[in-house]
């Protein structure tokens, strides 16, 4: 019934790949996704480099959506087994990992989220200990109007322990003061962590009750032994075994609409050879700025100036090879070569740019080449396009984290090894500029009858992998049902949708 459909999708990421393997399984629809990089994954892609792997920023699985849960099941079997120690290159399977990540602040170690454990105390000194305090329980007694992001924060953790841990680090990653950024961000992505919360599960922890853990507290992740690219690979693979087709290296920078349906789109190559598709549908997750800007018959004023004023964070990561690392295990945790057995470490250090540091030895074995002689690392740093950091070469870019890895004690320089640089653009949508007229981009984009907006940047949401996802099967959904595209907008919006969950550790994750 829809094989004569022209059906294009706009980006092969998470979302795009699952909206084409939704159509596919549920239709008779052959999908023909374009996607403008020679990559295939999107932000969720995993980069080689000389053999060692690295993400754009380390990727877990997780989600508590049943129906994402059952589709990565699908497309690679969940195997607890593999443990650290163990490689089987044939392995097609997630693995399961343990999540362990901690703040680097004053060259200390601190438990991520803050702990209440005698080192936690020993770390801060009695002085922060008993100001962070007062400071706390003066931040119950006189709650904020949520304003901002600031009073968010300060009425959740108290004025120093927001200046400690969330004032510089927020400034990094969104290149914004706090209170200038709009309160929804912390709702959205740290709701329900708190100092209360922290209070109730030291509580609970010593009285070993079950209780709802906050979704940033989940200690379990899958992960595919080769990175999220190796899953999105394997799932473009399916992809074009049924039918779909994925041309890469295609940027799609027009669209035609006439009687509110686009009726055909514009891409190009690398090479600039331009090329059209008629189109009956389009599912696009490419940036809303983007794609409102791409509209050559738009004449809503209001519309373009929102599209224009549309605010992005972007994001530099560099992979480096060391043959150690300065810092030590202190923990009780065994890892190979004994290095910390973090995934990742939040960098609080204040004279530093930058904000974390995936260890991908330890979010799997596979990840670098040599992981019994070497570490690698993903140093990450939020900018903006066309800054001074964005402008700076590889080299100097290079020369510099190393630098700043050294300041703070995390290695030494005569051991690097090898480095690579990666950008990525629009990697945040961010919540401030014309944020907050997105409904009038968004009552303009769902007046296209024949478009379904889907994914991060699609819908200009922090969305995860799985809300990505859901908006790529939602749409499917929306499209071959003649249904309303509401659900598509509303994944990633209830609330026990993204906060909390009950007894998670129940879950099949
Ligand atoms: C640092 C960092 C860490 C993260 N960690 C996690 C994590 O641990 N777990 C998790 O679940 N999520 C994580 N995420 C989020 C995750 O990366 C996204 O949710 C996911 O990649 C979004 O998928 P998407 O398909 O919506 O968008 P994208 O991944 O952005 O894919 C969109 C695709 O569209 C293409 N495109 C754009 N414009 C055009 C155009 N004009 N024409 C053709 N193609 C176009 C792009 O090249 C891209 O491939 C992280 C993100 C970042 C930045």
């Amino acid at each position: 019934m829809y094989e004569n459909k022209k059906v294009i999708i706009i980006g092969a990421g998470p979302a795009g790949l699952s909206c084409a393997y939704y159509l596919l399984k549920h239709s008779d629809i052959k999908p023909v996704i374009l996607e403008e990089s020679p990559y295939i994954g999107g932000i969720a892609r995993t980069y080689n480099h000389n053999g060692n792997r690295m993400d754009l920023g380390g990727h877990r699985f997780f989600t508590k959506n049943d129906e994402v849960l059952e589709f990565w099941n699908e497309i690679f079997p969940i195997d607890s087994t593999i443990t650290q120690y163990e490689k089987d290159e044939n392995n097609k399977n997630f693995l399961k990992r343990k999540r362990y990540s901690r703040i680097y602040f004053n060259k200390k170690f601190f438990d991520y989220p803050i702990t209440l454990k005698p080192a936690t105390f020993l770390n801060m000194g009695l002085y922060n200990v008993l100001k962070s305090g007062f400071g706390y329980l003066y931040s119950k007694i006189f709650q904020r109007e949520e304003k901002s992001l600031e009073d968010f924060y300060i009425n959740r953790f108290g004025r120093p322990l927001y200046e400690m841990f969330f004032e510089q680090y927020t400034q990094k990653v969104w290149g914004l003061h706090p209170s200038k950024i709009s309160p929804d961000w912390g709702k959205q992505r740290v709701k329900g962590i708190s100092l209360t919360e922290v209070l109730k599960n030291a509580v609970f922890n010593i009285l070993k009750k079950e209780h709802k853990v906050e979704t940033s507290l989940i200690e379990e992740f899958l992960y595919p032994p080769k990175g999220p690219g190796q899953f999105y690979e394997e799932l473009a693979e399916k992809i074009e075994k049924m039918g779909g087709i994925i041309y890469k290296s295609n940027c799609v920078y027009n669209f035609s609409v006439k009687n509110n349906r686009i009726i055909s789109l514009k891409a190009k190559d690398e090479n600039g050879n331009t090329y059209d598709y008629e189109c009956d549908t389009v599912f696009s997750s490419m940036p809303v700025k983007d794609l409102i800007l791409s509209v050559n018959e738009i004449s809503d004023n209001k519309v373009i100036n929102a599209a224009k004023n549309l605010c992005y964070r972007d994001f530099i990561t560099i992979g480096l090879l060391v043959k150690k690392l300065k810092i030590k295990n202190n923990t009780k945790i065994k890892t190979i070569q004994n290095i910390v057995p973090d995934c990742w470490i939040y960098i609080q250090e204040k004279n530093v740019k930058i904000g974390r540091l995936q260890i991908f030895n330890n979010w799997s074995p596979y990840m670098v080449k040599d992981n019994i002689n070497t570490v690698f690392l993903g140093l990450e740093y939020f900018c903006n396009e066309g800054d001074s950091l964005w402008n700076m070469s590889e080299k100097d870019f290079t020369d510099m984290a190393v630098n700043e890895l050294c300041e703070i004690g995390i290695i030494d320089k005569e051991n690097v090894i090898d480095s690579v640089e990666i950008k990525v653009k629009k990697a945040y949508p961010a919540y401030f500029g014309s944020y907050n007229q997105f409904d009038i981009m968004k009552k303009y984009l769902d007046g296209i009858e024949n478009l379904y907006c889907i994914g991060r940047n699609g819908q200009h949401r922090y969305n995860n992998m799985d809300h990505s996802t859901l908006t790529g099967f939602e749409a499917a959904r929306a499209y071959l049902n003649s249904s309303s595209k509401e659900k598509i907008w509303n994944v990633n919006t209830e609330e026990e949708y993204h906060e909390e969950i009950k007894n998670c550790h129940n879950k099949r994750i």
